[in-house]
């Protein structure tokens, strides 16, 4: 249902994403990974339209995301965590969740986007926090927070760029089960990820980028074994 074909960014003279093509099919969760600085991030920000691709196209279910407006990639069925958390700091945890209805695919408006957004705080587990003001939520929480106003654009495709990032190891076995049920219902996800246990249990198949290039793609299993990832992981250093 997306399609990203020979897609390039330069920051200058930097090449951060150099003529990478995929696509990722319905109901399917996709991995997304590489080392640090290889152009996971630029890539899903090209599809969420934070940024636009120097030259080539995304199409969304026939939707061309590079030509979108700021904003429209959401009413196209987009929704996206960010590697960072971006949290609306004026606004309270529920209220965030109802922005990501209303400026979503279907564009929930007004009680019904009261009930929607509060049935998903309940699913993240923040069902105790709704009226909480988001600056005393705990990092977990905004991560929880960020996926529930995500959740709420009802996008076709989900960009988690490195939401398990962070969380320590009790944190991060139900932050793994909330991205397993995700899956299990057949959310069409791009998961951006270091976590290779997360990576194992979680994706059908995996994109790998180094210096912005394709490197490999297949099955968490045989990317993760092949000798050109593991070379671009030591690499780092
Ligand atoms: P990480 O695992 O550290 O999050 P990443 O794979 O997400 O890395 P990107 O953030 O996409 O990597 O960065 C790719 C390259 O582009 C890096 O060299 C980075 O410094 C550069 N870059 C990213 N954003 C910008 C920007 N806005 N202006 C200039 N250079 C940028
Ligand atoms: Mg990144």
């Amino acid at each position: 249902i997306l399609f990203v074909n020979n897609v390039t960014k330069r920051f200058g003279g930097l090449v951060a994403v150099n003529n990478v093509s995929f696509e990722v099919r319905e109901h399917e969760v996709m991995g997304l990974i590489g080392p640090n600085g290889s152009g996971k991030s630029t890539t899903m920000n090209m599809i969420s339209g934070a940024l636009k691709a120097t030259s080539g196209s995304i199409t969304l279910k026939g939707h061309d995301l590079t030509r979108a407006k700021t904003f429209e990639n959401a009413r196209f069925g987009v929704s996206r965590t960010f590697q960072l958390v971006r949290i609306l700091p004026e606004l309270s945890v529920l209220e965030n969740v109802i922005a990501g209805a209303v400026f979503g695919h279907k564009r929930r408006w007004g009680a019904e986007a009261e009930a929607f957004a509060a049935g998903l705080l309940e699913r993240v587990g923040l069902a105790e926090r709704i009226t909480a003001p988001v600056g005393s939520l705990t990092y977990i929480d905004q991560k929880r927070l960020e996926l529930a106003r995500a959740l709420a654009g009802e996008p076709s495709v989900l960009l988690l760029d490195e939401w398990l990032a962070g969380l320590n190891p009790s944190e991060l076995k139900v932050g793994i089960d909330l991205v397993a049920s995700l899956r299990q219902e057949g959310r069409t996800i791009i998961l951006v990820e270091h976590v290779m246990d997360a990576i194992r249990s979680l994706c059908d198949r995996c994109l790998v980028i180094n210096s912005g290039t394709k490197i490999a793609e297949g099955t968490p299993d045989a990317v993760l074994s092949d000798p050109d990832v593991i070379r671009a992981y030591l690499g780092e250093g």
